[in-house]
């Protein structure tokens, strides 16, 4: 069987795919890193959209049209700021992308690519976050056959291979 699970180097808003996921803010009002990449990409059109919806909570997840991106949608989550670990940051990290799933199923979209949320600005360490993402993404896939494919888009070849590691440990 294809696996439906990738890993890639890349950069999200060049993916071909039905809905890309934002690494978000809790205004959705957009920011910087691959949240600012999105909305240069997608077009003031996103902004004006995203000012509809009244922000989202942590570990949360809202979809908005993808406007000039090739992808259809773009599911916008917000994950958690790294505290140390002790506030409750991977079952928050772990909802962000069960609930970006979530909303892509709704939406019919059949392909979704995913950055690294949360390992730039809200600095969650790269290696724990990746095991998060793989393990949510594997889990998720198994009981949602419908979903042809998952792209984990790193941004570093450094970003792959801890997700690689990842997944071979799980
Ligand atoms: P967060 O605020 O959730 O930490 P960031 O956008 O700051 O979100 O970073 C999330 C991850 O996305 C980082 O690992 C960063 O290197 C990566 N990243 C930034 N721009 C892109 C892009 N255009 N495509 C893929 N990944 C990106």
């Amino acid at each position: 069987m294809k696996e439906r699970l990738i890993i890639k180097v890349g950069d999200l808003i060049y993916e071909k795919v039905d809905a890309i996921v934002n690494a978000a803010n809790n205004s959705l009002l957009g920011g910087g890193g691959v949240d600012g990449a999105i909305h240069l990409a997608a077009g003031p059109e996103l902004l004006a959209e995203c000012r509809t919806i009244g922000g989202c909570p942590t570990g949360e997840a809202r979809v908005t049209g993808g406007y000039r991106l090739s992808a259809r949608w773009i599911i916008h989550t917000v994950g958690p700021v790294w505290h140390g670990g002790g506030e409750g940051e991977a079952i928050l990290l772990a909802s962000s992308y069960r609930r970006s799933l979530e909303e892509a199923v709704r939406v019919g979209a059949l392909t979704i690519a995913f950055p690294s949320i949360s390992t730039g600005v809200y600095s969650y360490p790269k290696p724990e976050a990746a095991l998060v993402a793989v393990t949510s993404v594997k889990y998720f896939l198994n009981s949602h056959l419908e979903l042809s494919e998952v792209r984990l888009v790193c941004f570093s070849e450094e970003s792959a291979t801890l997700h690689c590691q990842a997944l071979s440990r799980l």
